[in-house]
């Protein structure tokens, strides 16, 4: 048997093993809830961040920037 078969046959080990891993990610966009960065420093999605508000996914972004009708001013009527 291998030393790695053999360290989770040991309930308190591989118990306190787990403890180690995360079930949520680092960051996460605040509309959607979809994974942004699961590890610090590595981004699954594109995404925008401010100092003060949590970050938003760029189609979340897109969706609530439209939505709100704060573009350009340039209405098609
Ligand atoms: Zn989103």
């Amino acid at each position: 048997m291998s030393a790695e078969a053999t360290v989770f046959e040991i309930d308190d080990l591989r118990k306190y093993i787990f403890t180690f891993l995360r079930s949520y990610p680092h960051k996460s966009c605040r509309e959607c809830k979809c994974v942004l960065e699961w590890d610090p420093g590595i981004k699954k999605v594109n995404y925008l961040e401010w100092a003060t508000f949590k970050p938003v996914c760029h189609d979340c972004f897109r969706n609530i920037f439209f939505s709100n009708n704060i573009g350009l001013g340039c209405y098609i009527m």
